[in-house]
């Protein structure tokens, strides 16, 4: 008996009151394209408070349900078997018979939970409880009911055209539908932490835009192609990123020129910062993303971070501040970021690194620093703009 559909569970979207019906349709769109990217044909509806996908056509179970784990918004995947309504007494077998390939041991506790969407069914949730539990029990002597706390939650539904059976739930990613939360812009290097902190947000229904700041030819193409890689990567859960590149080169060798060495990361920082926020204001992002987490690096103090706050007037939202290294390696694993995120090519921060950098800024000592910039800075940020390439980046 191989399930055909999928109940999917949700949580936190069926809280939110009259914006109840948006979050739906918005989990049921971003279903709806994930369900595009795996061979085969499925319908998904939206009944009575409940989203089904139904396979219309042959179809992989790991592709779908892959597919499903990488909708955010998502909590539960139930595989169903749906069977035809030949009376009561063939249920009883069809139920039996469910039980029998999903676990052959016999020797779980369970509990029946019956409902009848179509309410003329002749028998009442209560009396199919306790029928088909008996049915089992007699098919299955190892197996004992347990209305508590049962291994087995065997889930019966009488729905108009068919009857769903289904016990089993797989987790999904959690979080929000993407793009019920506005739109990011997310300052994505081709470090280990930026890809995180982008899936992170995204998680709470925010969609993506990203930017990177490459200094060629200090870096390669390689470098470029490793952030377009881990943009596609966490597209997977995302939806496309449209990733604007900005060439930081003439910007890099100017405070490199200009302004003391020990301060270089913190005013290329603030360059980074003033830049992707006119991006993001352009293209309709609400705030800015970074992968930063306090007391990493030297730019990423507390004081370091308010030299590069002062610069932007949208929020700057760092999902990983509060993450030992190691917590933020983990996510990057799972996600599969990690392997892309390590391998050794240049990045624009780490060529033009001082020996010996601040640490503890002051925000007045560097806003000193940059006026010997004051004349070209505005030239030069325009000009970075001008060039801003855009890729859209997306898992094939
Ligand atoms: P990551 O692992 O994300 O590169 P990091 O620990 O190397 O982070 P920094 O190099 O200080 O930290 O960068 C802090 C944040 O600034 C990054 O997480 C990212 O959001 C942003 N950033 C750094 N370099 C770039 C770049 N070349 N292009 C775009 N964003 C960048
Ligand atoms: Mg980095």
């Amino acid at each position: 008996m191989k399930a055909k559909a999928y109940l999917i569970k949700y949580a936190e979207i069926g809280i939110k009151g009259k914006n109840r019906n948006t979050f739906e349709q918005a989990l049921v769109d971003r279903i709806r394209e994930a369900c595009a990217r795996v061979e085969g044909d499925f319908a998904v509806t939206r009944e009575a408070g409940r989203i089904y996908v139904t396979a219309q056509s042959d179809f992989e179970e790991d592709e779908i349900v892959g597919a499903l784990q990488k909708v955010f918004g998502i909590v539960w995947i139930c595989p169903v078997v749906q069977v035809a309504d030949h009376g009561f007494e063939d249920l009883k077998k069809q139920v039996v018979r469910y039980m029998q390939e999903e676990y052959p041991a016999g020797n779980f506790t369970f509990k029946v939970k019956s409902r009848r969407a179509r309410k003329s069914y002749p028998v009442h949730s209560q009396q199919m409880n306790a029928d088909l539990g008996e049915a089992i029990l007699q098919a299955f002597p190892a197996a004992r009911v347990d209305v508590h706390d049962p291994q087995v939650l065997l889930s019966v539904e009488v729905r108009d055209n068919e009857i769903n059976i289904y016990s089993r739930q797989i987790s999904g990613a959690g979080g929000m539908p993407v793009g019920t939360g506005g739109k990011a812009m997310l300052l994505l290097s081709g470090g280990i932490d930026s890809p995180v902190a982008g899936y992170m947000i995204s998680r709470r229904g925010v969609a993506l835009e990203a930017v990177y700041f490459n200094a060629p030819p200090y870096t390669s193409d390689r470098a470029l192609q490793k952030v377009e890689d881990l943009a596609a990567i966490i597209s997977a859960w995302t939806g496309p990123i449209r990733l604007h590149i900005i060439n930081f080169t003439e910007i890099q060798l100017a405070i490199y020129q200009k302004c003391p060495h020990e301060e270089l990361t913190i005013i290329m920082r603030r360059y980074m910062m003033r830049i992707a926020e006119r991006i993001a204001r352009k293209n309709g992002c609400l705030g800015l993303v970074t992968g930063e987490s306090i007391g990493q690096v030297a730019s990423q103090t507390m004081q370091s971070l308010i030299c590069t706050n002062a610069v932007c007037s949208l929020p700057v939202y760092r999902p990983v501040i509060a993450f030992d290294k190691q917590d933020i390696v983990d996510v990057a694993e799972r996600i599969g970021t990690f392997d892309t995120s390590t391998l050794p090519y240049e990045d624009c921060c780490t060529i033009f690194v001082a020996k010996h950098p601040v640490t503890h800024p002051i925000l007045h000592i560097i806003e000193d620093s940059e006026q010997k910039l004051a004349d070209v800075s505005e030239e030069m940020i325009e000009k970075a703009l001008a060039g801003d390439v855009v890729v859209e980046c997306r898992k094939n």
